[in-house]
């Protein structure tokens, strides 16, 4: 078998048999399934619109058949009749819809726009008989939003190219504070795209985008790099020469990425910052994406001295096992739980538990989305150790910081 069918193979339906002989699909049936050639061979026949049937080819091990079918609704546009014994593997339309549901939109729009110039070949080419008179397939509201969807991506994913390399993109500093005396002890950086003439697009737009293809790569080496020189300019400029930290978003992609490593050591180097000073943050869904991998990457950053934190703790993996296997410093509790906080004792229980089980495998605990003096004094009591939050300081621009750790003292709660 062909070694690009391995994979379809692999999670494919039943197997069929047919006999030399057999006819497998016919021509104007509807078609609820495809099916790949295990082994055997298959002869095309296409009948004319003068009623005459003519074999147009054939197909053996590897091929698909009765791909067009599972598409669309459309009938089987040729008659397949088995020349050699075959052995089929099946794949319904069901599960064929349910994988398209699930893809990427730009593979589902190319999908069906492929398909549908297809068919629209075989019509002019005026060898699918009666099909020739058939209008064109309507395109229904939901492919409408389909395509809409997959245009703005890829028409996002193209300008967010050209951002990359203009200065459409900056970063904003959130402040994280000691729960224990209010002190600065770092900040973590955050994307902001300011398009020329969309305005502001927000980070949870464009990043999933930019993780869809090798862009997150420049954005993330992009923002380690400036958020790291910002910092040190900060420590020039206010003559603080601290322990601040700079945390930085990360994504499944980048620990993938060959030169991730050196060029974190690289950075570290040319801004003069202690690797104690980066914190690496990361979502439990994109550890889960390439385990293996994350954990090479994040134990060179570790016995480098750099912090790993889990973001948005408690929103992403069902397993807690996981913890043990990554060398994680600190847990960050995602945000909707300290707001629901006080609203919903089930979410007080969690965070409780995060800060429980954190402290347990000696974590640090950074509580996100503190938005009241009330959350901010009962994670304090919880024994919650960093806080980040609306309450403390909202993201703000580089120009922004030096004024702000200036005032950092007054910072009470
Ligand atoms: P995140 O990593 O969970 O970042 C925290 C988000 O919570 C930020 O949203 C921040 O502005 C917001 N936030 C902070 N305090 C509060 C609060 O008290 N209340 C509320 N309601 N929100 C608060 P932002 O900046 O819109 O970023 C959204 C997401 O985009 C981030 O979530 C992160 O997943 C992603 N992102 C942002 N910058 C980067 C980046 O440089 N790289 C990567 N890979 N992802 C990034
Ligand atoms: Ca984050
Ligand atoms: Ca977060």
């Amino acid at each position: 078998m062909i070694e690009h069918s391995k994979n379809i193979t692999e999670s494919a339906g039943s197997k069929k048999f047919f006999s030399r002989g057999d006819i497998i699909m016919r021509q104007g049936e509807k078609g609820l399934n495809a099916y790949i050639i295990e082994t055997g061979k298959v002869e095309i026949i296409v009948k004319l619109e003068d009623g005459q049937e003519r074999a147009v080819g054939t197909r053996g091990a590897g091929a698909m058949i009765g791909e067009m079918a599972i598409i669309d609704d459309a009938p089987r546009t040729a008659t397949i009749k088995v020349i050699e014994d075959c052995v089929l593997l099946e794949i319904t339309k069901d599960d064929f819809s349910r994988r398209l549901d699930n893809a990427d939109p730009v593979l589902k729009m190319t999908t069906q726009v492929i398909l549908t110039r297809y068919r629209d070949t075989l019509i002019r080419a005026n060898i699918a008989g009666d099909i020739k008179n058939r209008p064109p397939p309507e395109v229904s509201e939901r492919q409408h939003a389909q395509y809409s969807d997959a245009v703005e991506n890829i028409t996002i994913a193209n300008e967010f190219k050209t951002a990359l390399d203009s200065d459409e993109l900056f970063l904003h500093y959130q402040p994280i504070v000691s729960l224990k005396d209010s002190a600065v002890l770092g900040f973590e950086a955050l994307m902001r795209w300011q398009h020329p003439e969309k305005g502001f697009i927000s980070p949870a737009i464009f990043i999933p985008i930019a993780e869809e293809s090798d862009l997150i790569l420049q954005a993330s080496d992009w923002a380690l790099r400036e958020s790291c020189a910002a910092l040190r300019r900060l420590e020039q400029r206010t003559g603080f020469n601290s322990d601040l930290f700079m945390s930085v978003n990360f994504t499944s992609r980048d620990f993938a990425s060959e030169g991730f490593v050196n060029a974190v050591y690289e950075t570290l180097s040319v801004s003069n910052i202690k690797p104690q000073q980066l914190h690496i943050e990361i979502t439990e869904r994109m550890l889960m994406d390439q385990p293996e991998t994350a954990r090479e990457t994040l134990k060179m950053c570790k016995e480098a001295g750099i912090d790993i934190s889990i973001d948005d703790f408690g929103t992403g993996y069902s397993s807690l096992s996981y913890l043990q296997y990554f060398p994680i410093g600190t847990l960050k509790i995602d945000r909707s739980f300290v707001m629901d906080m006080h609203k919903n004792e089930g979410s007080m229980a969690l965070v409780k538990s995060i800060i429980a089980l954190g402290k347990n495998m000696g974590m640090k605990i950074i509580a996100e989305g503190v938005e009241e003096e009330k959350e901010a004094l009962t994670l304090r009591e919880m024994g919650c150790d960093m806080a980040q939050g609306y309450y403390f300081a909202k993201p703000m621009a580089e120009k922004d910081l030096t004024g702000f750790m200036i005032n950092s003292d007054k910072i009470k709660f």
